[in-house]
């Protein structure tokens, strides 16, 4: 069933949005060759609970962690490991907080130091996918609209739409009704209406679409060892267009990225 929430739950969505965005722009300026996961899930702690929030995923599910770290071929629900980065990783970090009842979730992809340009151009075009299915968010339009306008975008760069796992609605449960693919038809599934809020994040792979989990039971991977990334939004529909929960404009300051060059027109 879909919760709709009244402009007073949406800001509380937002608030626990931002604590995830503002811990995401310090794991950025930390993101460098040398760096070891578990030190970058420790500080995201740190600082989640500094502002009087708690970890969003730690806990749930048996999750053991505060963020996800998923560098390279997997895709997401990486553990962190006390594995450095190097040079030439991606590396998917997705966070979740819960503040005064409400979950936030979201997450960017990151270049550890220099990256190859064939996966620079990954990473852009997913987080493309994601602007172009948040605009799909809108009334009159219907949850396959915005998997439709997702994995269009991806398709056309010859990309893979991983289907396994999905986006979802978002709330005081951190996974609420609607589950929102990101592969779709036009016109197709539940309307989208106001007071809908929903956590959009295309996960992109540059070979194969198809996935597999590993042992430890979280950590889920491109079964051809491909290059995979994630981006993921929180998104609220207000009078009928989609507001944008969370930001990234944290991780552009922390990485020198002017936020006015990153806008996508959508
Ligand atoms: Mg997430
Ligand atoms: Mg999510």
């Amino acid at each position: 069933m879909i919760k709709y929430k009244s402009p007073a739950e949406i800001e509380k969505l937002r608030a626990a949005a931002l604590v995830v965005s503002r811990t995401l722009g310090m794991i950025a300026k930390e993101i460098k060759p040398g760096v070891k996961p578990v030190d970058l899930d420790r500080k995201a702690e740190e600082y989640i609970l500094s502002q009087g929030a708690k970890p969003g995923f730690k806990g749930l599910y048996g999750c053991p962690s505060t963020l996800l770290i998923s560098k390279n071929e997997t895709v997401v629900h990486g553990l962190p490991t006390d594995i450095p980065l190097v040079e030439g990783d991606i590396v998917s970090v997705d966070c979740g907080s819960i503040l005064d009842g409400y979950y936030g979730d979201h997450a960017y992809t990151f270049e550890v130091g220099a990256v190859d340009p064939a996966v620079k151009k990954l990473l852009e075009v997913t987080k493309e996918s994601l602007y172009l299915g948040i605009a799909a968010f809108k009334a009159g339009n219907r949850l396959g609209d915005i998997g439709h306008a997702i994995q269009h975008h991806a398709e056309k760069h010859g990309y893979g739409v991983v289907r396994e796992l999905v986006g979802h609605g978002i709330g005081t449960k951190l996974h609420e009704d609607p589950q929102v693919p990101n592969f779709g038809k036009q016109g197709k599934g539940k309307l989208l209406k106001n007071g809908m809020t929903l956590a959009i994040e295309p996960m992109i792979t540059m070979g194969t679409f198809r996935v597999k989990q590993l042992s430890d039971g979280w950590t889920i991977n491109t079964v051809d060892g491909k290059m995979a990334a994630h981006f993921e939004h929180d998104v609220a529909m207000v009078d009928g267009k989609p507001e944008i929960l969370s930001t990234f404009d944290y991780v552009y300051e922390a990485l020198g990225i002017n936020p006015e060059d990153d806008k996508i027109s959508i």
